[in-house]
């Protein structure tokens, strides 16, 4: 990649919450430019002037370095079909996805790069962390999940809570329990909580506003551009610096 010329960005949701976010922030990052903003619609969004796209017409778009993908399941295929068209990058959170989208993602790694992360904040990457090591001393304690996200989520557990519960079992040898609510326009918190007899402990993420899933997908989709193919980790690019 031509390390003078800016990185080339495909939002793929851009009308969404996060989508707008990363709409936004992008605007920051002189490294990075946004050249198609894609949604299910396609319909104009205020205050941007980027080249908007509907999903249908993904195949029209310009040519992009990296696809930032934040939709829905319903989406997904069809992003990650224009990124090995066009042998582009894929940063997706997309969460709810299915078991056949997550093979079809893994396969895609063969031929481009993709980093796919439940949550892009680098607090649960830290949280992801101290997870698995507090389940690895507690190996006997109820370990238990719980998540409150706002009522507009549509899959539950969320994908964080997923990822966190995945970091457990690897410590431990055991799933957790996991508990959700969906109130209000809570943007997301995840409590890990491990509990033995006659005590406690709780580790607690709260995310305070979307900015920091969008700060951390912009983030990585430079850290992805000029990669070689292969199923990337958030933590690994976070911690490369
Ligand atoms: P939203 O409902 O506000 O926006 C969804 C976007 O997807 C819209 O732009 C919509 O037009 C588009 N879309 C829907 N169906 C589509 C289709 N068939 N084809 C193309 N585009 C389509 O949702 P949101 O709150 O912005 O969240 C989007 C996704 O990101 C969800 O899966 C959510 O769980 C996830 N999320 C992930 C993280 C993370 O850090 N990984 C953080 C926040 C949200």
């Amino acid at each position: 990649m031509n390390s003078s010329s800016p990185i080339r960005i495909l939002i793929h949701g851009a009308s969404g919450r996060m989508g707008q976010a990363l709409l936004r922030l992008a605007r920051e990052n002189p490294a990075l430019q946004v050249v198609a903003a894609v949604s299910r619609s396609g319909a104009a969004i205020d205050g941007v002037d980027v080249p908007m796209f509907a999903s249908a017409d993904l195949a029209r778009c310009p040519s992009f370095d990296v696809a930032i993908d934040f939709s829905l399941p319903e989406g997904f295929d069809a992003v990650l079909a224009a990124c090995k068209m066009r042998k582009a990058a894929l940063v997706s959170g997309t969460t709810g996805l299915s078991t056949q989208q997550r093979e079809a993602l893994a396969q895609a790694a063969h031929t481009i790069p993709v980093l796919w992360a439940s949550n892009f904040s680098l607090g649960v990457v830290v949280l992801e962390e101290l997870s698995r090591r507090a389940a690895q001393a507690l190996t006997g304690w109820d370990a238990d999940i719980i998540e409150s996200h706002h009522v507009h989520k549509k899959d539950a557990p969320s994908g964080t809570a997923l990822t966190l519960g995945a970091a457990v079992a690897a410590g431990r040898g055991s799933a957790p329990h996991y508990a959700s609510l969906r109130a209000g326009d809570i943007i997301g918190e995840h409590s890990v909580q491990f509990t033995g007899p006659g005590e406690r402990i709780e580790l607690i993420h709260r995310a305070g506003n979307r900015d920091i899933f969008a700060r951390g997908a912009l983030s990585a989709a430079a850290h992805l551009a000029g990669r070689p193919a292969g199923n990337h980790r958030l933590a690994d690019l976070i911690f490369s610096d």
